[in-house]
């Protein structure tokens, strides 16, 4: 999702959603958005997803809609990939 698009998405939300608890409501989506070849580029983003209360419903909201830009629930895309496989795995133990 593009940083444009992080702010549509941001702008539709119903107030009875997790968004409306969000630490990074007013944040510059920038931020959210940070550039993977500069190594810690991401640690602004990530400190404020750490005290979110709203970090598990925006980390399976990107995990569903399958996000593939941007920071959410503290997590960046990789970290997103990483944990679909680890999940998939997980069930296919069961
Ligand atoms: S976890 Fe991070 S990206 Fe998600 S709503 Fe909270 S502050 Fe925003």
């Amino acid at each position: 999702m593009s940083i444009s698009m992080r702010r549509v998405v941001i702008a539709t939300k119903p107030e009875s959603s997790w968004w409306l608890d969000a630490e990074c409501r007013g944040v510059d989506p920038e931020v959210f958005h940070p550039d993977p070849e500069i190594e810690g580029s991401d640690a602004e983003a990530k400190a404020i997803c750490q005290g979110c209360v709203a970090q598990e419903p925006c980390l399976e909201y990107a995990l569903a809609v399958r996000e593939k830009q941007g920071i959410w629930g503290g997590l960046t895309e990789i970290e997103r990939r990483r944990m679909v496989r680890r999940r998939r795995r997980a069930a296919q133990r069961v």
